[in-house]
């Protein structure tokens, strides 16, 4: 096993990995990607070939969206048919898997009644409320529309939750149902995203469970994600029994749209003035920066703007309606570069991030002792959405840094570019050749975001 090369001629994973340039010299239009039927944006159908509700159809075409990707073709016909069955659906990064069970809820959901009848679990706030936005749009031709958000703050004591669709975060959805706010016994469609991270022991696994066990019994259970490690996949199957299932291959779970490459920084220290020099190429775009402490994310935010750098942060530390007015910013480009941590590795969908960058690459476990293979996935996926491009970039500063990358690499079957930090024209080049890239498509690909 090398050690760290820092700066020396030849970075160590580019010893193990071979070197892989992406050519963005021709560049392929969305609607060529969805022709593809092997593409995991592309179908053999039509949204019209799906037999939807007629309002829910006339939504997703006003969403500008030509066609359905895979994922929504293959789960939508499952998860729509009748006697309701159980769903498992691992997708891609960016592949439109909220359309899908947003369109399943909105088919499924008698719309003329104010009772709760589909809850939607999201693990964050801001996933939560980016989710019931989607609904209010994909459901804009639907009369008598109802979605209540239940995250926190957003019902008072004395509330009510009636809505026919709810989407919330675990804890606060959990704490309505027991103050008895929220009538949970006519729901009929669970649906978890983010599902591996919500089932997960480790995560919010103890409340999602609790969650249940306080629903109907025969209520259609719809999980998904882009990861499933094996552990959580087998909880899945009798946390969602008789699931049909869409599963991924390890050779599908990168995005081909992003370029994913390293900064070999010859030490922690170091790395700062790396993101600094970054700078300038993360305002082509927007971009985000994951860090591993609510700690390190201020104190980045407060030495950028001393040296003249605009940019937000956004962690847990918040007040909510503070979250939702900072990531609202981003969202709408007021502000272009977002300093977080994992709170927003997973979800988080806004069209312009051109570059991600992992100041710090992501850990788990005791100690933070295991490399993170799937929160770097999910991070990694805030740019590239639906045939987009971008880049990531990440950092490795130490022997630890270094060996969870070649781990995340190797299971992920995939080669990283390597950037050094004493050639920033070559540099430079690399990172714009890509970005430039994404500009360019962005401006025949239809905004889809909301
Ligand atoms: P995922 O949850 O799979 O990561 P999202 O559901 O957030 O991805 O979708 C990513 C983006 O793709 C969103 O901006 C969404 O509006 C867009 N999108 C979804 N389905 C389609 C489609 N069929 N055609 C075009 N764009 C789509
Ligand atoms: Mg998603």
């Amino acid at each position: 096993m090398a050690e760290p090369a820092n700066q020396a001629a030849e970075p160590a994973l580019v010893q193990e990995t071979r070197l892989q340039e992406n050519s963005y010299d021709v560049e392929v239009q969305l609607s060529d990607l969805q022709k593809d039927t092997e593409n995991p944006l592309g179908s053999a159908h039509t949204f019209e070939e799906l037999g939807l509700p007629g309002d829910v159809l006339k939504g997703l075409l006003a969403m500008n969206f030509q066609k359905p990707s895979k994922v929504q073709e293959k789960a939508l016909p499952l998860m729509l048919s009748d006697p309701p069955a159980n769903m498992i659906a691992q997708s891609q990064s960016g592949t439109g898997k909220t359309a899908a069970f947003v369109t399943t809820v909105l088919s499924r959901v008698d719309h003329s009644s104010n009772q709760p009848q589909a809850l939607l679990l999201a693990p964050s706030r801001e996933l939560a409320r980016q989710i019931e936005n989607v609904i209010t749009h994909i459901g804009q031709f639907i009369s008598n529309l109802g979605v209540a958000a239940a995250i926190p703050g957003s019902i008072p004591r004395d509330g009510r939750v009636d809505k026919s669709i709810v989407v919330g975060t675990p804890g606060t959805v959990m704490d309505l149902i027991r103050r008895r706010q929220f009538d949970a016994s006519q729901l009929r469609v669970l649906v978890i995203d983010e599902a591996d991270n919500m089932l997960d022991q480790q995560g919010m696994g103890d409340q999602c469970a609790r969650v249940k066990n306080m629903l109907p019994k025969n209520i259609q259970i719809l999980l998904f994600s882009a990861t499933f490690p094996d552990k959580v996949m087998k909880y899945a199957t009798t946390f969602a029994p008789n699931a049909n299932m869409i599963k991924l291959k390890v050779q599908e779970l990168t995005v081909k749209g992003i370029s994913q490459m390293y900064m070999d920084c010859p030490s922690e220290a170091d790395k700062y003035e790396i993101l600094c020099k970054l700078y300038g190429l993360m305002n082509i775009g927007s971009s985000i920066i994951f860090v591993k402490t609510r700690e390190s994310a201020s104190q980045i935010q407060k030495r950028m703007m001393k040296d003249g750098h605009r940019v937000s942060v956004l962690h847990g530390a918040y007040e909510g309606s503070e979250r939702d007015s900072l990531l609202e910013e981003f969202r709408t480009g007021k502000s272009k570069v977002l300093i977080t941590t994992n709170v927003l590795a997973r979800g988080i969908d806004v069209s312009t991030v051109s570059m991600v960058i992992n100041y710090d690459i992501p850990m788990k476990g005791m100690g933070d002792a295991v490399h993170d293979t799937e929160t770097y996935l999910h991070r990694i996926g805030r740019t590239g959405r639906f045939g987009r491009v971008g880049v990531s970039i990440t950092f490795i500063s130490d022997k630890k840094s270094f060996d969870a990358l070649r781990n995340i690499a190797a299971d992920l079957e995939i080669d990283l570019v390597a950037l050094k930090p004493d050639d920033w024209d070559e540099t430079e080049e690399k990172v714009q050749r890509v970005i430039k890239s994404s500009r360019a498509q962005a401006e025949f690909v239809p905004s889809a975001g909301v």
